[in-house]
């Protein structure tokens, strides 16, 4: 397995009235082929944005200051719009967040299929089309008979999710990018949407980059976990060894969390304090005022996200330079 992605230090702010907010704070990451990669974090950690940012679909207000994401050796943010626009949909597709608000509700799922494929100046007959999106729809267990010509309305939360991931897939990707792909559903159709994504991947050979909240839904999914806190990766590695051994302080945090709902409650540590905002992010490590491990060189210094000899990958002074 080769590369496929290799995203290097990308920084993204967003303007508001108050000042400037460091939502994507130098994101480095590599994305195997055929792998599933989940990227983790609370709510308003930057998880989007470094989505936003990969695909440059940031909102109006969004600012790619730095960076390079390389999709097999071609920079994404250096390309030209036609370049950009060849490569989305039918190399790396992208289904955002709440992507479900956007279906148009006076247009009928068939058309949806219809406006992807002129966009991209595709000539398919009206039996090419049908038969194409028919094809996709089956793959995500959906009845084309039942969905084509159906209003989105008309479709529960859970068939949209399936109709926007089949309109993702219709020109073959290599690369699908879902941000909360099971955020907003029910347990049951969550499950069904995490099973239904292992079962593409399986039969299309596909690369899975996946956004959740919920590091549970990560760990069914994917090979590997990319855990973000305050705009950075924090710490990536494979799940089988953040679940083993988590080493961030924050990960470990998450972790016994999680690890509680089963087990002896008076074990639960939670992690003190809350999330800092972006706009005036704490100094140095981001998670310093919150991090019992917390040392002199945290207030002042970045911790650059370091490969140890494991191959795990952590920002923190606690390791590196003699530390482990
Ligand atoms: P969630 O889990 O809620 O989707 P997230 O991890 O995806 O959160 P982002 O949406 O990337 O987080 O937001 C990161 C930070 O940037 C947050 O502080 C958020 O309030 C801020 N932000 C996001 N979009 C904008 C915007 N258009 N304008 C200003 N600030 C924004
Ligand atoms: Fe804690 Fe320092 Fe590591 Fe940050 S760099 S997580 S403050 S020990
Ligand atoms: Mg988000």
């Amino acid at each position: 397995m080769g590369l496929i992605i290799k995203v290097e230090n990308l920084k993204a702010v967003y303007l508001v009235r108050e000042g400037t907010i460091k939502a994507a704070d130098g994101i480095s990451f590599d994305v195997e082929e055929n792998s599933v990669t989940a990227i983790v974090g609370e709510s308003a950690s930057g998880k989007s944005t470094i989505i936003e940012a990969m695909t440059r679909t940031l909102p109006l207000n969004g600012r790619l200051l730095e960076g390079r994401v390389l999709y097999r050796q071609k920079d994404l943010l250096a390309l030209n719009k036609e370049e950009l626009r060849k490569i989305k949909w039918k190399q790396i597709a992208l289904v955002p967040q709440a992507a479900q608000q956007s279906l148009n509700p006076t247009m009928r799922v068939i058309d949806h299929f219809k406006d992807t494929v002129e966009a991209h100046g595709i000539n398919w007959s009206r039996q090419e089309l049908i038969q194409h999106a028919s094809e996709k729809l089956k793959m995500v267990r959906l009845n084309p008979e039942a969905v084509l010509y159906a209003y989105p309305l008309q479709l529960s939360g859970g068939m949209k999710q399936r109709v926007l991931i089949a309109l993702a897939l219709l020109l073959e990707p290599e690369v699908l990018i879902l941000d909360e792909p099971t955020s907003a559903l029910d347990v049951l159709t969550q499950s069904y949407i995490i099973q239904l994504l292992k079962e593409l991947k399986k039969s299309l050979n596909i690369t899975l980059i996946f956004v959740t909240h919920d590091i549970a839904v990560a760990a069914e999914l994917a090979d590997k976990i990319a855990v973000i806190y305050a705009g950075n990766i924090v710490e990536y590695n494979s799940v089988f060894e953040i679940f083993k051994n988590p080493l961030h302080p924050y990960t470990k945090g998450l972790m016994s969390s999680i690890m509680a709902i089963n087990a002896d409650m008076s074990k639960i540590k939670p992690i003190p304090g809350d999330p800092p905002s972006l706009l005036t992010p704490p100094s140095g490590c981001r998670f310093h005022p919150r991090c019992e491990h917390v040392m002199e060189i945290c207030k002042k210094e970045k911790p650059p996200l370091l490969t140890l000899e494991d191959g795990a990958q952590v920002a923190c002074h606690l390791y590196g330079q003699g530390g482990r």
